[in-house]
C-alpha cells in the first residue's frame, strides 16, 4: 500500500495516480459488477452524457451479461454520435528521430538495441516528408521522436515545427502539429505552446509504477513521477489540449482503464478541463520486440469493452487509434466510440518520402492496417462516416475549456459536420480517386442539404463553391 493518500487535486502523482485507490476499485468493481440494480444505475447515468466515475467505469469494464454489454455499446455509439456527430478526423505521425536514450522493453528505440538503423532526419528531409504527406492529402500530423536530449533537443523539435508548418505544396498544407516527445520542463512546454503546436500528447505507457519500473529500466523515462506529472507541466506551460493514453498489453488493462480516468479526472479537477484526447495503443510486434513477452496482451472483444467504457466516461474526450490496429478492429471501434484515426502511415524514419530506403527497418512498430489514405477515406465513406480533415477548433482559439464548454453544451458538433464536409472537399478536388471523387461528392451533397442552420448551410454551399472553383481553408 503506497503510503501516500488518494487526492484527485495534489500535485503529486502517488496521490492523483494512487495505487491504493485503483486496487480497491478493481476489488468494489469484482463485486459490484454482480449488482444489476446498481448496473442499471451506472448505465442511466452514462446516457446522461456527463461522463461516469473511474469506479462505475471499472464496473462497466468488469460486467458479464452479454445484453448489458450491447447496451454499453450503444450508449457509446450514441454519445459520439450525438457529441461529435458521424465525422471521423483523419491524421498521420511523421517520426523525426529514433534515437533514444531509454530502455523502454517495449519499443524497438530502446538504446540497447544495435539491429535497428538510426537516424534523425535533417530539415530538408522533414522538408521532402512533408510534401510526400501533404500530396497524400494529409492536414494533421502527429509529430514523434525518440528522447534524446544531445541528438533531438527542444530546440531540434521547435526548428522542426516551423519547417512543417512552412511547406507549401501545390494546395497541401500541415494545420495542425500535434507533439508526441518526451516529458520535460515547464519552460519547454511553454516553447511548445508558442510554437503553435495543436495537442501535446504523452502516453503513460502503463499507470501501474511497479510494472511501469520494470518496463523502463533505465534512462530518463523510468522516473514515474515525472513521466506522470507531465501534463500537469503541460498546463502550467500554458498548453491546454493534452493527450493522454496507455498501452494496452504492457501490464493489467482494468488497472490501465482506471488510470486513465483518474488521470483526466485529476485534469478535471485541478485545471478545469480534461485531455482533449484518449488514445488507445494496443502492442504490437517490431524489430526485436515479440508480444508473447507480454502476457497482458488484450483481445478484440476487450479492447471493443475498453473503448466504449471510455467513450462512456470521457465522452467530450477525442479517441484515437492508429494503424497499429487492423481494418477489421477499427471497424468495431469505430462503432462504439472512436472519433480519431490515422491513415496511409509510416512508423519508420523517413518513411513517406521517395527513395529513402531501408526505411521500414527503422519502424517503431508494424502496422496491421496498410491501406493508402485514399483507401481508408473511401472506407469511412462506405461505412457512412464522414473523412474529416478538419484543423479548425485550435486554430479559432477553440482550445481547452473553451472547446469543453462547446463539446459539453453539444454544439461542438456545429463545428464538426461543416468543416468535415468542406475539408473532404477540398480532399476530393486535390487528392482522391475517381471513385472516392464520386462516393465524397454523394455524401457531400446529402449531407449538406440536412445542416440544420440556414445560415451555416448558406455559407457551407458558398464555400463549397469557392473550394471547387481553387480556394482553399475554410472554417467554422
Ligand atoms: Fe524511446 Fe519512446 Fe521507444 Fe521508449 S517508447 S524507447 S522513449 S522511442
Ligand atoms: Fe475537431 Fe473542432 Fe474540427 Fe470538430 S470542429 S473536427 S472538434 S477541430
Amino acid at each position: 500500500m503506497s503510503e501516500f493518500k488518494y487526492d484527485v487535486m495534489s500535485e503529486r502523482a502517488d496521490e492523483f495516480i494512487h495505487d491504493g485507490e485503483i486496487r480497491a476499485t478493481l476489488e468494489y468493481a469484482q463485486k459490484a459488477c454482480k449488482d444489476r440494480a446498481l448496473v442499471e444505475e451506472i448505465l442511466k447515468k452514462a446516457e446522461e452524457g456527463k461522463g461516469i466515475s473511474h469506479r462505475e467505469a471499472a464496473v462497466l469494464i468488469e460486467v458479464k451479461d452479454k445484453e448489458i454489454e450491447e447496451r454499453i455499446f450503444a450508449i457509446a455509439r450514441q454519445l459520439k454520435e450525438k457529441i461529435y456527430g458521424n465525422r471521423i478526423v483523419m491524421f498521420a505521425p511523421l517520426y523525426l528521430s529514433n534515437h533514444c536514450v531509454n530502455g523502454c522493453v517495449y519499443c524497438p528505440y530502446h538504446a540497447k538495441n544495435k539491429t535497428i538503423p538510426r537516424r534523425k532526419l535533417t530539415q530538408e528531409e522533414i522538408r521532402r516528408e512533408v510534401i510526400a504527406l501533404q500530396d497524400m492529402g494529409h492536414k494533421r500530423l502527429a509529430l514523434e521522436t525518440g528522447e534524446h536530449p544531445k541528438l533531438s533537443p527542444i530546440e531540434y523539435v521547435l526548428e522542426s515545427i516551423d519547417t512543417i508548418y512552412s511547406i507549401h505544396h501545390k494546395n497541401g498544407a500541415i494545420r495542425r502539429v500535434n507533439v508526441n516527445i518526451a516529458a520535460t520542463t515547464v519552460e519547454n512546454y511553454t516553447r511548445l505552446k508558442d510554437a503553435g503546436i495543436g495537442t501535446y500528447i504523452l502516453f503513460e505507457e502503463t499507470y501501474n509504477k511497479a510494472a511501469y519500473e520494470q518496463l523502463h529500466p533505465t534512462g530518463p523515462k523510468s522516473d514515474w513521477a515525472y513521466h506522470t506529472e507531465a501534463m500537469d507541466r503541460a498546463m502550467l506551460g500554458g498548453i491546454d489540449d493534452v493527450g493522454v493514453g496507455a498501452l494496452f498489453g504492457l501490464s493489467n488493462y482494468r488497472y490501465d482503464v482506471v488510470g486513465i480516468l483518474m488521470h483526466a479526472e485529476h485534469l478535471e479537477a485541478r485545471f478545469g478541463v480534461g485531455p482533449h484526447t484518449i488514445s488507445v495503443p494496443r502492442i504490437r510486434p517490431a524489430d526485436d520486440i515479440d508480444p508473447n513477452d507480454f502476457p497482458d496482451a488484450v483481445t478484440d472483444e476487450v479492447f471493443r469493452r475498453i473503448v466504449a467504457v471510455l467513450r462512456i466516461a470521457a465522452p467530450y474526450t477525442g479517441m484515437i487509434v492508429s494503424t497499429r490496429e487492423s481494418k477489421a478492429c477499427r471497424e468495431l471501434v469505430l462503432d462504439v466510440g472512436v472519433s480519431q484515426l490515422s491513415g496511409g502511415s509510416k512508423t519508420s524514419v523517413g518513411g513517406y518520402a521517395e527513395g529513402i530506403v531501408d526505411a521500414e527497418d527503422s519502424a517503431q512498430f508494424d502496422i496491421s492496417d496498410n491501406r493508402t489514405l485514399d483507401e481508408i477515406v473511401g472506407w469511412l465513406l462506405e461505412l457512412g462516416y464522414i473523412p474529416s480533415f478538419c484543423t479548425a477548433c485550435y486554430r479559432e482559439g477553440r482550445t481547452g475549456d473553451r472547446f469543453m464548454s462547446l463539446a459539453k453544451r453539444g454544439l461542438i458538433g456545429n463545428c464538426c459536420a461543416p468543416n468535415a464536409l468542406m475539408t473532404l472537399a477540398e480532399y476530393l478536388e486535390d487528392y482522391a480517386s475517381p471513385r472516392v471523387k464520386i462516393e465524397g461528392a454523394k455524401m457531400i451533397d446529402r449531407l449538406t442539404q440536412i445542416i440544420p442552420s440556414d445560415k451555416v448551410r448558406r455559407i457551407t454551399m458558398e464555400n463549397l463553391k469557392a473550394i471547387a472553383e481553387g480556394k482553399r481553408d475554410f472554417r467554422f
